[in-house]
């Protein structure tokens, strides 16, 4: 038996997808920018993905470029805001729990003489919006905040703070990678002038994405060379990954609130099976306001890293902190922001859901989580069973 409970890290292709996808691997080869029928063949796909992603925003397909991942669209929307801006000082108000595409991008910034505010969370892994409005200075370029954390799924008030900044004629970027058909990402309603999507996270292909930018919103352009995406974003049209991406949203848009409502229920039955049956166990960050899928647990005296090695032995995939930092042992961010000691920042692993996560996957997977719990505690010098005490060395 296997269990792969790593959704968030990244989610399988959904069959239909690679279905799509097939015809521009052979004999739809051509090159969108081309002007004989079989560039006119590719950039027809290429067109259909665009109207159908903009509708699904709720945009217009000129609004909609097409970039290689959550990543490249989270630079572009910082590093561009900030590179078209005429400001003397330039200032960027964001959170401290985003993902490292954001963050890190803004701590080179920060290097490079940008100033950077990043705006903490309650202990639910929420940002107040207060706290956001309080940040913003006459100098400020850019609020980046994510719809949702890929560490804790905590959903943050992306409406509000959209509000806010159009009202302020403030550019407001969100990275929508991690809820992206889980939440109605509508950019009109949530006033948003920049939205990053990544394929991958939502039953698509890895290596595509998009960048929303809204009409008369302004950035920097990055990638320069060829005119393609209306000579904002230059490189060959990936239209395989590209019209993959638009089947694979438009199935997760069509399926979000049939797919929420059972990944939510299996989670739930997780949290309550490892709460209740193991001891020194502590959900990070609230139920409430939370993606479906997530869910992630510190166990009190035991490193994440022992626990993910120790289930993937049992071929159940797991992540500790997020997938980019596990790997390296600083302790998460996102989870050390929640106000938790560092140790319990380092003995936390995410469980995440698909859509096609089983029951008898999630027992399984329960199972051996709670047999690897208990070999670790015992191989543990001090940690004391019967309080559920312990310390580190
Ligand atoms: C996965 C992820 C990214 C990065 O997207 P890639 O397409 O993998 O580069 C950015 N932000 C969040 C919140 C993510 O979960």
């Amino acid at each position: 038996m296997k269990a792969y409970l790593d959704n968030a890290a990244t989610t399988p292709l959904c069959p239909e997808v690679l279905k799509e996808m097939l015809p521009y691997f052979s004999e739809r080869f051509g090159n969108a920018s081309s002007l004989h029928s079989y560039g006119r063949e590719a950039l027809k796909a290429v067109d259909i993905a665009r109207d159908k992603i903009a509708k699904l925003l709720n945009a217009s397909p000129s609004e909609i470029f097409f970039t290689s991942g959550g990543t490249e669209s989270d630079n572009w929307a910082i590093r561009g805001a900030v590179g078209i801006s005429k400001k003397d000082k330039k200032h960027i108000v964001s959170t401290a729990i985003e993902h490292p595409a954001v963050r890190d991008t803004l701590i080179e910034l920060k290097e490079s003489g940008c100033e950077v505010t990043f705006v903490g969370v309650d202990k639910n892994g929420i940002v107040n919006v207060n706290d956001i409005k309080n940040a913003v200075t006459e100098n400020t370029v850019l609020v980046s905040v994510m719809t949702a954390n890929n560490e804790i799924g905590s959903l943050q008030p992306i409406a509000e703070i959209g509000a806010f900044c159009r009202e302020n004629k403030i550019p407001f970027h969100t990275d929508a990678v991690q809820g992206a058909g889980a939440v109605d990402l509508n950019v009109k309603a949530l006033k948003v002038d920049f939205l990053s999507l990544s394929a991958h996270k939502f039953y698509g292909p890895k290596g595509v994405g998009v960048l929303y930018i809204r009409q008369g919103a302004r950035l920097k352009k990055m990638i320069t060379g060829g005119h393609q995406e209306r000579n904002q974003r230059a490189g060959t049209t990936n239209v395989a990954f590209i019209a993959g991406m638009a089947k694979a949203y438009e199935i997760a848009c069509r399926d979000m609130d049939i797919n929420n409502k059972r990944e939510s229920e299996l989670r739930d039955y997780f949290i309550k099976r490892a709460t209740s049956e193991i001891s020194g166990v502590t959900l990070n960050g609230g139920l409430e306001n939370r993606l479906p899928n997530n869910a992630n647990l510190s166990f009190f005296g035991i490193e994440g890293e022992s626990l993910l090695i120790l289930l993937d032995l049992h071929g159940v995939a797991v992540s500790s902190g997020s997938a980019c930092s596990s790997g390296s042992l600083e302790p998460s961010h996102v989870i050390a922001s929640l106000g938790n000691s560092p140790e319990l920042a380092h003995s936390s692993i995410r469980v995440s859901l698909s859509k096609y996560t089983t029951k008898e996957e999630i027992d399984y997977g329960h199972d051996i989580l709670k047999d690897s719990v208990k070999k670790l505690r015992e191989m543990a010098p001090l940690f004391k069973q019967e309080t559920g005490k312990g310390s580190y060395v």
